[in-house]
């Protein structure tokens, strides 16, 4: 089985598209892998670049580029695998649709730029005293 295309492990860029509303199918996000989004994109939008895309663009949707991570053509497969099991669909990886999910956040933090990562605020480490035990006498 050969399958067109590069290889699995091609760094370039998973992008998320999105669309202003609805297809006739019920879909709203398009993911996909690139090694030049821009003109992916452009592509996408020119209604020829995907059969989901060049649907959304016959109904009169405006798509959107929501979202990029540096990644592969197995992270792409992996992320649509995963999404396939979530009820929100792409919509929780989606910063136009208000939703997040700790799934999504773990996806960012694997594959993304180091700018992407979440940063936790350390806590502050409090010193108590121990009063127990004190052999304080009066
Ligand atoms: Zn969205």
């Amino acid at each position: 089985m050969a399958r067109r295309g590069p290889p699995d492990d091609s760094v370039g860029v998973v992008y998320l598209i999105h669309f202003s509303g609805r297809t006739a199918a019920g879909h709203q996000h398009y993911l996909g892998w690139s090694g030049d989004v821009c003109k992916r994109f452009a592509r996408h939008k020119s209604g020829k670049g995907a059969v989901e895309t060049r649907k959304a663009i016959a109904e009169g949707l405006k798509l959107t580029l929501a979202q990029t991570w540096r990644g592969t053509p197995a992270d792409e497969r992996r992320i649509k695998e995963e999404r396939r099991h979530v009820r929100r669909g792409f919509a929780g990886l989606c910063p136009f649709c208000e939703v997040e999910d700790e799934l999504a956040t773990g996806l960012v933090r694997r594959m993304g730029p180091p700018t992407l990562r979440v940063v936790r605020p350390r806590a502050e480490v409090v010193v108590g005293v121990a009063h127990r035990g004190s052999s304080h006498r009066i």
